[in-house]
C-alpha cells in the first residue's frame, strides 16, 4: 500500500483534505494504494505557487527554457521503463503498450526543445516612413491541465511540455485512476533544472476542478476526458474568462472498400479495436464495410482472431490486452454488450464471461474481446462510445452511405479508410466531418509536430493540442509599433554633457 500526494513547489506536500480514493491494480483487482483528493483551499495554495514562479519562469531566456526540454528528453528516455511498469501497475494495459503511451507523450517533449524557434514573432519592416512593426509571443502565466485516465503519461505531457516551453507555469489536474504516472514526471521535470514550482501536481476530483476553472489566476485550461466532463469545463472556464480546449469522447468508424486488402483490414481492426482494451479515445469501435460480400468475409476473418485474442495481466509478455481499468467500467462495458444484443445486433463473440485463471490474477478486471454484427444507425449501443474491447459492424450498401455514417454520428474524433483507390480515398478524406483521418492507416494519431484534435462532440474550443495549434494555445501575441526619433545620429554631439 502506498499514498500519493501532491507535487508543488519542486516537493511532495502532503494533503490535508483528510480524502482519499483508492487506487487499484486492475490485474489482480486489489487497491494498492490511495490517492489524496485535494480541497478548494489546497488547490488555491498550488495555484499561489505556480503563479510566483510563472513571473521569473516567463522572462526566462527562450534558449534555456529549451534546454529545460532538452534535458527532460533525455530523463524520459532513461525513465522509459520505470515510468511504463507503474502505468500498467495501476492503469492495466499491457507494458509493451505503456511503453508507447511514454514514447508519444516524450515525443512531445522532443518538439517542444524547439520552441526558440516555434515562440518566434513576425516582422515588418518600414510599414510607414520610418516605422517598423513586429509580434511577439509571450506566456500567459499559470495554466491548468485536467487529464484522463487512459493516457497518463502522454497527454500530461502533451500539455505540460509545450506549455513550459513557452513561458508558462503549470498545474496539474491528473486522473485519480493513475496517478503515479504523473508524480514521477514531477520528479523528472525537477531533475531536468525546470525551477521549483513551474510543474505542479494537485491530485483531486471535481473539487480541484472547479476550482482551476474559477480561480482567475488560472488563465488557460486544457482537458481531455469525456464528452460530459468536456462540455463542463469548457462551459465554466469560458465562463470564468479562460481560454479553454477541451476533448473528449470518440467513436472511430473503419470504412472497408471491396478493393481493400483484407488482410491487412483484419489485422489493423484487431489492434486498433482491443489494443488497450479498447480504452482509446483513437479506438476504432465501428467497422464499416461497403457491400455484403465484404462484411460477410470480415465475420469470417475476425471472429477467429476475436476469439483467440491473448487476454493477460498487465506484465504478462505474451498478453496482447489487459484488464479494464476499473470494476465499474467493466460494468459498464457489459453493459453495453446487453443493451446492443437487446436493440438487435448479432453477438458474434461474447467477451462478458470470460474468466482469467492464473493464480493470484483471479479477481482482476479482465473481459474478453466481443464483436457485434448488424448494428444499426439508430441503435443507442452505437450513438454512445463504450470504450471497451467490443467492435461493432455496421453493414452498408455504397460508398455514399458508408461515408455519411461518420459525418452523421455526434462524435468526430477519428476515421480511417481502407481502399487501394487513391480517388475514393482522397473523396473521403475531403468530405468527412472528423477531425483526424487515417487512409490504409487505422489509427491516425497525429504526430507531435502536427496537433491532435478531433470536432462536433469530440472537442470543444479552437485550438488543438500540440504542435503550433499547442504553442498558439499558450501563448498571446503583442504587436509593437515602432518609431524612432532622428537626432543623434543626424547631429551627433562628441563632447561629455555639462550642465551649463
Ligand atoms: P473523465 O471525463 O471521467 O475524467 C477526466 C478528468 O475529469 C479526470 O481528471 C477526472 O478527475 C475529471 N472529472 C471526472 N468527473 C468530473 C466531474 N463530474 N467534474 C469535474 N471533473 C471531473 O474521463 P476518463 O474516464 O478519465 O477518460 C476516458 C474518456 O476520455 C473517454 O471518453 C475518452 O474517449 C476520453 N478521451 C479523449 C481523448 C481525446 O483526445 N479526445 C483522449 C483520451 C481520452
Amino acid at each position: 500500500m502506498y499514498d500519493i500526494h501532491h507535487y508543488a513547489d519542486g516537493k511532495i506536500v502532503e494533503g490535508t483534505s483528510g480524502r482519499f480514493g483508492n487506487i487499484f491494480n486492475p490485474s489482480t483487482g486489489e487497491v494498492q494504494g490511495r490517492v489524496a483528493l485535494a480541497s478548494k483551499a489546497e488547490v488555491e495554495g498550488v495555484i499561489a505557487v505556480a503563479e510566483k514562479a510563472a513571473e521569473a519562469w516567463g522572462r526566462e531566456s527562450v534558449v534555456k527554457r529549451a534546454r529545460v526540454l532538452q534535458n527532460l528528453v533525455h530523463i524520459l528516455y532513461r525513465e522509459k521503463d520505470a515510468l511504463a511498469e507503474a502505468l500498467s501497475r495501476e492503469h492495466g494495459k499491457v507494458f509493451s503498450d505503456a511503453q508507447g503511451d511514454v514514447q508519444r507523450g516524450l515525443e512531445v517533449a522532443e518538439f517542444a526543445q524547439g520552441i526558440p524557434h516555434l515562440i518566434k514573432g513576425e516582422y515588418s519592416d518600414n510599414v510607414s516612413t520610418g516605422i517598423d512593426m513586429y509580434s511577439m509571443r509571450k506566456p500567459l502565466g499559470v495554466v491548468a491541465g485536467i487529464t484522463p485516465f487512459n493516457f497518463p503519461a502522454m497527454i500530461p505531457l502533451w500539455m505540460s511540455t509545450v506549455a513550459i516551453a513557452c513561458g508558462n507555469a503549470f498545474v496539474l489536474k491528473p486522473s485519480e485512476r493513475d496517478p503515479s504516472v504523473p508524480m514521477m514526471l514531477a520528479a523528472c521535470w525537477k531533475e531536468a533544472g525546470l525551477p521549483d514550482g513551474v510543474f505542479n501536481v494537485v491530485n483531486g476530483d471535481k473539487e480541484s476542478v472547479d476550482t482551476l476553472c474559477t480561480d482567475p489566476r488560472i488563465k488557460a485550461v486544457s482537458f481531455v476526458g469525456s464528452t460530459p466532463i468536456a462540455q463542463y469545463v469548457y462551459a465554466t472556464g469560458t465562463a470564468h474568462g479562460k481560454r479553454v480546449q477541451a476533448m473528449g469522447g470518440a467513436k472511430n468508424h473503419m470504412i472497408i472498400m471491396p478493393d481493400a486488402d483484407l488482410d491487412q483490414v483484419a489485422d489493423a481492426l484487431i489492434g486498433a479495436a482491443y489494443g488497450s482494451a479498447g480504452e482509446r479515445c483513437m479506438a476504432i469501435s465501428v467497422a464499416v464495410p461497403v457491400g455484403k460480400a465484404v462484411a460477410d468475409k470480415m465475420i469470417e476473418m475476425l471472429k477467429p482472431r476475436v476469439e483467440a485474442l491473448k487476454v493477460g495481466h498487465s506484465m504478462d509478455p505474451l498478453a496482447e490486452m489487459g484488464p479494464l481499468v476499473t470494476a465499474e467500467h467493466r460494468a459498464k462495458v457489459k453493459g453495453y454488450i446487453d443493451l446492443a444484443e437487446q436493440e438487435g445486433s448479432k453477438l458474434v463473440v461474447d467477451g462478458r464471461s470470460f474468466q482469467y485463471n492464473m493464480q493470484g490474477f483471479e479477481k482482476g478486471f479482465y473481459m474478453g474481446g466481443s464483436l457485434l454484427d448488424n448494428v444499426k444507425p439508430g441503435m443507442r449501443s452505437y450513438k454512445e462510445e463504450i470504450f471497451g474491447p467490443t467492435l461493432q459492424v455496421l453493414r452498408t450498401e455504397s460508398f455514399d452511405e458508408a461515408a455519411s455514417l461518420p459525418t452523421i454520428h455526434e462524435y468526430g474524433n477519428g476515421t480511417s479508410i481502407f481502399t487501394r483507390d487513391g480517388d475514393t480515398a482522397r473523396e473521403y478524406v475531403n468530405r468527412v466531418e472528423v477531425g483526424m483521418v487515417g487512409v490504409n492507416v487505422p489509427i491516425p494519431v497525429p504526430l507531435a509536430f502536427h496537433s491532435f484534435g478531433g470536432w462536433k462532440n469530440s472537442a470543444f474550443g479552437d485550438m488543438n493540442q500540440h504542435g503550433m495549434e499547442g504553442v498558439r494555445f499558450y501563448t498571446k501575441v503583442k504587436t509593437v509599433t515602432s518609431r524612432w526619433p532622428t537626432g543623434i545620429r543626424s547631429g551627433a554631439e562628441f563632447v561629455i554633457p555639462t550642465l551649463n
